[in-house]
């Protein structure tokens, strides 16, 4: 069944390594947004959805009234499945006492927020508003109100980070109970603030080593790898990105949100203006191909499975299984796993995964 995706393209300030789409609002501009991304579901009304994840940008700066509305729109025109991973990503800081109990009744069952780091110069230099206690009072409040599926953002790699501090970021996490848990290696973008600064990164081995202590210490903590970047409890992964990762079928609605529905992939540009005018998405050409497949379900630490090609594309999925395991045989051994109906990235692989892509699907 599809996943629903909207992008809510509103940040109260821009942190300055980020390229998301996203930008200042006032009341406004954020209910024209409202109204607007409720009339573009018109289209699809009556699309069985599983998944609904509100993104961004800042989904909780619109408030618990604009998410209310949008919430209820959707289970109006969509057929939301009873159980249904509802998530919103939000902001630790400046959390209102009343916020997540109206969030809840809204519908709303699973939270996704930005921690980054548990270290006040680490979050100082990554530009948020919030130090780590407004992080763990976020979660308690959430958790008072019900939450009990709650997702923290970590950040690796950054200018001066050690494996000790990320330890203590992963244990903070940990300590505030938390379902799951994503951890992203910073990048510098090009045209943001960081890289007109001209930040300077660690290099590869130190930036690898942290990786690889990150996957580490998660797993001791219980949050063993199913992706690339992402860590959970066991029965806590993001049913929403599995839906991405498994090359399942999703609808995206709002400035820079993309969809992959009936074969076809279409997006919104990322033009708050033009989305508030009432501009259609644009074609992105067909998707769903056997290459595609493989390359996403390789993002999991469960890797792509011979049964699952089979199942998606009949003979053709199994000779395309067949050929990524002999590209497979040429690659060095501890950068995956090859068993006879299973092909995965360890970790080590993980971290040269775009490479190592190239390489395992060639001639497909
Ligand atoms: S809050 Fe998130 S989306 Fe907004 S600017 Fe910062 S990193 Fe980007």
């Amino acid at each position: 069944m599809p996943g629903f995706y909207l992008h809510v393209p509103f940040c109260a300030r821009k942190c300055p390594y980020c390229d998301f789409y996203s930008r200042p609002a006032g009341p406004a501009l954020m209910d024209g947004y409202t109204d607007r991304a409720i009339a573009a579901m018109a289209p699809w009304a009556g699309l069985s959805v599983d998944t609904v994840y509100f993104g961004g940008g800042t989904p909780s700066l619109l408030g618990a009234e604009r998410l209310g509305r949008l919430l209820g729109a959707i289970k109006e025109r969509f057929s939301l499945s009873p159980g249904a991973e509802v998530t919103l990503e939000a902001n630790p800081a400046g959390i209102e006492e009343d916020f997540f109990p109206q969030l809840r009744r809204a519908g709303f069952n699973r939270l996704s927020l930005g921690l980054q780091s548990s270290d006040p110069a680490e979050l100082r230099f990554l530009g948020r508003a919030h130090s780590p206690q407004d992080a763990a009072r976020a979660v308690g409040l959430a958790q008072k109100a019900g939450f009990s599926n709650i997702s923290l953002d970590l950040m690796l790699g950054l200018p001066g980070g050690t494996k000790e501090k990320l330890g203590r970021s992963i244990a903070f996490a940990a300590g505030l109970s938390a379902a799951h848990i994503s951890a992203y290696i910073l990048k510098v973008e090009p045209g943001t603030p960081f890289s007109e600064q001209g930040v300077s990164l660690p290099d590869d081995d130190e930036t690898a080593g942290q990786y690889l202590f990150a996957v580490e210490e998660l797993a001791r903590r219980g949050f063993p790898q199913y992706e690339i970047s992402n860590f959970a409890r066991p029965g806590f992964e993001s049913r929403h990105n599995l839906v991405y990762w498994q090359g399942k079928e999703y609808l995206g609605i709002g400035p820079g949100a993309h969809s992959f529905l009936g074969g076809r992939r279409f997006y919104f540009p990322r033009d708050l203006e033009g989305f508030l005018q009432g501009a259609a998405p644009l074609d992105d050409g067909p998707g769903g191909s056997i290459e595609e497949f493989a390359m996403l379900n390789l993002r999991l630490a469960r890797g792509l499975l011979l049964s699952d090609c089979e199942g998606k594309f009949g003979p053709a999925g199994a000779a395309a299984f067949s050929r990524i395991q002999q590209n497979a045989r040429a690659c060095p051994p501890h950068l995956l796993r090859q068993e006879p109906e299973r092909l995965s990235f360890t970790p080590e692989g993980f971290l040269v995964s775009n490479a190592l892509l190239v390489k395992v699907l060639e001639g497909l």
